[in-house]
């Protein structure tokens, strides 16, 4: 392995190769051949499809649908747990045709269903021939356009259930039931009161914003009583967030549930679902640690926890085991896609030469220049102490007038010099704290074509740590540290925090750059949320997408490609028709033709400039 810990977070998918490749590896062939990153991506290059570049990969997909499916179904055997489990898939985890197309086909021998939050998502999920006994589950606020179509659908012979979130949703959907005539099969959200920690731990416990109180439960089950209606209710529903970190958080929570399920029976309530939620999480980090990037558990053992804790408090209280129903988004398309993306320059924090000091320059030129003079290991501290004055003193002279701008340049290089030579000395990073905090003010930028609010809106937004790594030259020492800045103009547009082997890490090692070949990087396990929270931020649209499978014998088949946002499509998407754009441009270029008598041909070079920005890629090409 290397220094950055890929067999740490490679979840067995990601691994280096001898040549210094980064591999992926089908996990459904066991002595399938490890697939060559860069090779897949030459190859697409040689195809016409560039970087910046969403890869999904098929394979890792139908893994992780497997793998749920599977361990559920072995935790159910292992406790002889008198009941099935059907997953569902949460659409607004990961909306793309693509993805639910692959999600509905492999889910299909589990009949493995889908999870609607909104109109569109119940749209997409009925546009799905889904297994027959595959479930549609409805959360979210619900008007009677919603309901209505969720009701009728059971006509086709979908599962489709309605989770009622309120009281006042129960009078939307009785409205509804007495207009269509079709009785509906409907859930109730609890609000369970254990809270857990990490990132979504505002999702759990009283103030969260889903899910009814106790004493709303008992007045929509009154209700529905009332109406006659109570045999519908066949659903108890909760969810607790997403990315629980620790198993324990998952045990409390599905014990309180149970309790509320037992309870419910009790009342009469012919419930037969328990719909958990999600929260499954990934353990982006590797470290098997409850922080908001990792976790304690396996999926394996999650669904064990699960298992085990359903069937106690079933079996204590003497009712039937229900089906088991998880809406597990994350763990199951997380890992299956990574953001490639092309360095295009590197604003380096040192330099290997410097000139000598002019004869007329200040003395603190001199000074700074001197310090190689007696840099060593033991005066380490001492020389960034000096050259760090020395540079200051300098930039306020330059301020002030009593430098100009040539003497300000040769002392900045000359600062650079010297900064090559400390880190030539300085400690390995991780050996010593002080060193550390100020050789992080000497790392490289290295700029990539990605835009961060594009394409990782979750690292900007919340924090959330992504494996990142060079695809190539894994079995070469990398020589520089860099922090990776997007083509956005905004500073916030960077990735500085990284998952190495020995822990995270302000920068990430990198090799030097080579002008001949292209030095990519990949951003690994973003195929849960990022696609559609990712944003329009200096206009740099959706990247191209391949979805690839992995071949057993090391090579790739392209089963779709998706090109990215043309600069048209992005300037539609904000109020512009790029023909009026084009016809705005054409005629500034004619008043300016007429007016300052230009020839023929810058028009015609100006409108075809125009017109290949229009039809071309958002990002550097
Ligand atoms: N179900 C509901 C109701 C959700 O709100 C979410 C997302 O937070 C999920 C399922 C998916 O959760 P996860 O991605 O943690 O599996």
């Amino acid at each position: 392995d290397s220094v950055y810990g890929v067999d740490k977070w490679g979840m067995g998918l990601v691994s280096v190769l001898p040549n210094g490749d980064l591999g992926l590896k089908n996990p459904l062939k066991p002595d399938a051949v490890v697939t060559s990153l860069p090779d897949i991506i030459s190859n697409l290059s040689e195809r016409g499809i560039q970087t910046p570049l969403l890869v999904r990969v098929s394979s890792f997909l139908e893994q992780s649908i497997i793998g749920i499916n599977q361990s559920f179904a072995e935790a159910i055997e292992r406790y002889k747990y008198r009941g099935v489990y059907r997953g569902v898939f949460p659409i607004k985890v990961n909306q793309q045709a693509q993805v639910i197309q692959r999600i509905v086909e492999f889910g299909r021998p589990f009949s493995h269903g889908l999870e609607a939050g909104s109109k569109p998502e119940l749209a997409i999920a009925l546009a799905h021939d889904l297994a027959k006994d595959a479930m549609i589950i409805c959360n979210g606020v619900k008007d009677a356009d919603f309901v209505r179509l969720a009701v009728l659908s059971r006509k086709l012979g979908f599962n489709t259930v309605i989770v009622l979130e309120s009281p006042k949703e129960l009078e939307t959907v009785l409205q509804v039931v007495k207009e269509t005539g079709q009785e509906p099969l409907l859930g109730v959200r609890v609000k369970l009161t254990n809270e857990i920690s990490g990132n979504w731990a505002k999702s759990s416990g009283d103030r969260s914003t889903f899910g009814m109180h106790t004493d709303q439960l008992v007045s929509v089950i009154d209700r529905l009583k009332g109406e006659g209606l109570l045999h519908c209710l066949k659903l108890q529903h909760s969810h607790l967030g997403s990315q629980i970190p620790d198993v324990n958080d998952v045990r409390r929570a599905v014990g309180e549930a149970s309790r509320y399920f037992v309870e419910l029976i009790r009342e009469g309530v012919p419930l037969s679902h328990l719909d958990l939620g999600g929260g499954l999480g990934i353990d982006y980090t590797g470290e098997k640690a409850v922080n908001e990037n990792s976790m304690n558990y396996s999926m394996a053992e999650y669904c064990s926890n699960v298992v085990e804790t359903v069937s106690y408090v079933m079996d204590e209280a003497g009712i039937d085991h229900p089906i088991l129903v998880t809406e597990s988004g994350r763990a199951v398309t997380g890992s299956s896609s990574m953001l490639v993306f092309n360095v295009l320059e590197a604003t380096l924090y040192d330099a290997q030469s410097a000139p000598e000091p002019e004869a007329e320059d200040h003395h603190l030129v001199s000074d700074l220049a001197k310090i190689a003079d007696y840099l060593n290991l033991d005066r380490l501290q001492e020389s960034l102490n000096d050259a760090s004055f020395y540079r200051t003193e300098l930039r306020a002279l330059f301020r002030r007038g009593y430098i100009g701008l040539r003497e300000m340049a040769r002392a900045e290089r000359i600062y650079l010099h010297v900064m090559s030579k400390i880190k030539q000395l300085a400690p390995a990073f991780g050996e010593d704290p002080v060193i550390d905090e100020q050789m992080e003010k000497l790392v490289d930028i290295y700029h990539c074509n990605f835009s961060l609010f594009q394409s990782l809106p979750d690292t900007w937004a919340i924090d959330q740590l992504h494996p990142v790594a060079p695809l190539q030259r894994l079995n070469e020492q990398p020589d520089r540290r860099a922090v990776l800045s997007d083509i956005t103009c905004d500073s916030d547009g960077k990735i500085d925090k990284f998952i190495l082997a020995n822990g995270v890490s302000s920068a990430l090692p990198v090799h030097s750059l080579d002008e001949e070949t292209p030095y990519y990087v990949g951003v690994f396990f973003i195929g849960a949320y990022q696609e559609t929270l990712g944003d329009l931020h200096n206009l740099f649209g959706d990247t191209n997408i391949a979805t690839i499978e992995l071949r057993k014998d090391g090579g790739f088949d392209l089963l779709h490609e998706q090109e990215g946002d043309s600069v048209g499509e992005v300037l539609s998407y904000v109020e512009y028709d790029p023909r009026d754009c084009i016809d705005a441009f054409r005629q500034l270029v004619d008043r300016a033709t007429s007016e300052n008598n230009l020839p023929a041909s810058d028009r015609k070079n100006l409108m075809s400039a125009y017109r290949a920005i229009i039809s071309g890629s958002t990002y550097y090409v």
